[in-house]
Order: structure tokens, then C-alpha cells, then sequence
């Protein structure tokens, strides 16, 4: 029963229950935002003296989290390549409590062999975390891949029109569960109904948004493939995007981010002047809205050299595709071939 708002609203509970729904899972809870989320999991589980295993892939905060602040209660992060699968069970340690998995990784686009880490990990007794944004808890089943933990920035594709941050952990498990409940309230991570209110109503059209980002995308994306200035572009459906075969086995759909690796030998200021010149793309680091978006990710290079020199992250809007793509080939034509 409704007890005290920090302990969750009729609203915040609708919400919770609704995001459990679309998971496959039984129980949610909704936090202040995605990297919220992931804390919570990540103080709901982990002790000190523990190791956690994550991709190199991960979502840059997540990244930065676990390096500078669960370091501090001598917990220890170690990460792994996102494409290891089974070959994770050579890093599994005595002290490991947690094994993260983010799939398709943040920007780099690796699709993650998942079932092959849950099993390695619940052979070991460790559970597993996924971070499931990419797949708007729609075109990946969290559970039935094995996950033990699937947590959403809500902010993205749920809320779908970039004014509300939020976020959600759903698990199966009761002793999880009591195990973030406890972490949420003692720690006072409770949300706003009103942020809430505003998830429920984009959910009414996540359906519809995600059929359209899923076309559009792909229309843009395989146009970008075939311009000389591209060597590769990183989305899940395409062929030779690292992890495509296991996105054919294990996904029903894909969404409206992806990454372009230009060509070495262009010069980063003349891709900085590319991006510039966009006038239906605009710049920005989120996602999952109706803005189609483009953000370059060149400093990436230093921690992840496989990303390349010249990567540029994109988002794809509600706009039509053929506008898109006509005010990419204005701007590409500028790019020296
Ligand atoms: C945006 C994002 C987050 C963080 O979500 P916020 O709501 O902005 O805190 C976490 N994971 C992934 C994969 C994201 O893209």
C-alpha cells in the first residue's frame, strides 16, 4: 500500500509495473535517471573487497563511476573486451559479485553474446546486470538471455521526447529485489510522479516511435555506408558491424543510434565543418528522441583505439528519412572524397 512518496506514488508504481511488463520481469523500480539506475544496482550488490566485471564498450559514466567512486570502497572494476562470450569465465575471480553487460556498447556498437556470459557467470554463482537502453526493453528479452538485472535510462526512448530524465531497474528475483529496495530508500533515490506521468504518456507511443526510428535508421545508415568518406558504419543490423550475427540470433528490432567511422585520412576539423553544416541534425549527447542528433567521438580513440580516429555517433529523429539523407549528401558533398 501507499505508504510515503520516496517509497513510490500510484503513479510512480503504474510506471514500475508497466516498465516490469515490457521487461519480461516481475519487479521494477524507477530511478532518478539511467546512471541512477546503475548505481543502484551497483550499491545494492557489491561489498567491499568485491570485483565487478564490465565492457570496455560501457556507457562512459557507468565507466567513470566505477573507476572513481567504487573505487573508494575498495571495489575493484576490471574491464572486459564486450566480445569475449564464454571466454569470460577465465576473468571471473573468487571476489566477483557482479558481471555487467551493456549491448550494443555505448558509441562502439559491440553486440554482446549475453546468454554465452550469463551462463559462464551463473555457473560461478555471479550475477549478471544489462544495461538494456539500446533495446528499449522491446527489442531484447533481458530475462530469457540470462540477465539478472535490466536497468533502462528511461530518458531515452520511454520518455521519447527529451524532457524527463529517469530510469528503471527490473530483476526476477525476491532477494534482488529486497536487496534494491533497501539501496533505494536508504539511499532516498525516489522520483517525481510528475517525471513519471510524463514516462506513462510516451510509453502510449513507444510502439509507433520505434517502427519509425527502426526504418528511418536503417535508411540512413545504409545510405552513409555507400558515400566514399565511410569505412564503416556501426549498427547492429548491418553486416560486419562487430556482433551483427548475434543481434540476428538474439534481437527482434534495432533503434535509432549508431556510429560512422569516416575515412582516417580526413582531417577531424574538416569533420567538425561536416557536422556544422547539418541543419536537421543537431548536436547533442542523448538519444531516443524526436531530434535527429550527431555528436563526433574522437576523443574515444584513447581509451578504445579499435573506435578509430574519426568516429561520429548519431541519433535518428522523427524527421523523414529522404530529408535527412538529403541534408547529409549537402553537407558530405563539402568533405573532400
Ligand atoms: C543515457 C544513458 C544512460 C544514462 O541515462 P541518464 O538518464 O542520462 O542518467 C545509461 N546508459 C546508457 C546506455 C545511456 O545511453
Amino acid at each position: 500500500p501507499y505508504t510515503y512518496g520516496l517509497y513510490g506514488t500510484r503513479t510512480t508504481l503504474e510506471l514500475a509495473a508497466r516498465i516490469a511488463e515490457l521487461e519480461g520481469g516481475g519487479l521494477t523500480f524507477i530511478a532518478p535517471g539511467g546512471q541512477a539506475a546503475i548505481a543502484l544496482v551497483d550499491l545494492a550488490v557489491l561489498k567491499a573487497g568485491g570485483h565487478v566485471l564490465i565492457p570496455d564498450s560501457i556507457y562512459g559514466p557507468h565507466r567513470e563511476f566505477s573507476d572513481r567512486w567504487l573505487s573508494r570502497w575498495n571495489i575493484r572494476a576490471e574491464y572486459y573486451d564486450p566480445t569475449v562470450g564464454a571466454g569470460i569465465a577465465a576473468l571471473l575471480r573468487p571476489e566477483t559479485q557482479l558481471v555487467w553487460c551493456e549491448s550494443p556498447g555505448s558509441v562502439t556498437m559491440e553486440v554482446q553474446d549475453v546468454p554465452a556470459i550469463a551462463a559462464a557467470a551463473h555457473a560461478a554463482g555471479v550475477p549478471v546486470a544489462l544495461d538494456n537502453t539500446y533495446a528499449a526493453g522491446v527489442f531484447f528479452d533481458a530475462f530469457g538471455h540470462g540477465a539478472d538485472f535490466a536497468v533502462q535510462a528511461l530518458t531515452k526512448y520511454i520518455g521519447g521526447h527529451s524532457d524527463l530524465l529517469l530510469g528503471s531497474v527490473t530483476v526476477r528475483d525476491e532477494a534482488h529485489y529486497l536487496a534494491l529496495g533497501d539501496a533505494q530508500q536508504l539511499l532516498g533515490m525516489g522520483v517525481s510522479p510528475d517525471d513519471c506521468s510524463l514516462a506513462l504518456r510516451g510509453l502510449q507511443t513507444l510502439g509507433v516511435r520505434l517502427d519509425h526510428l527502426q526504418r528511418s535508421t536503417l535508411e540512413v545508415a545504409q545510405w552513409l555506408q555507400a558515400q566514399p568518406q565511410v569505412l564503416r558504419v556501426r549498427h547492429p543490423a548491418l553486416p560486419g558491424s562487430p556482433g551483427h550475427e548475434i543481434w540476428k540470433r538474439d534481437f527482434t528490432g534495432s533503434a535509432s543510434v549508431f556510429s560512422v567511422e569516416f575515412d582516417a585520412a580526413l582531417s577531424q576539423d574538416a569533420l567538425v565543418a561536416f557536422i556544422d553544416r547539418l541543419r536537421l541534425f543537431k548536436i547533442g549527447y542523448s538519444w531516443g528522441g524526436t531530434t535527429s542528433l550527431v555528436v563526433p567521438q574522437f576523443s574515444l580513440h584513447r581509451n578504445l583505439p579499435r573506435a578509430g580516429r574519426n568516429l561520429v555517433r548519431f541519433n535518428i529523429g522523427l524527421e523523414r528519412s529522404a530529408d535527412l539523407i538529403d541534408d547529409l549528401r549537402a553537407s558530405l558533398a563539402q568533405l573532400p572524397a
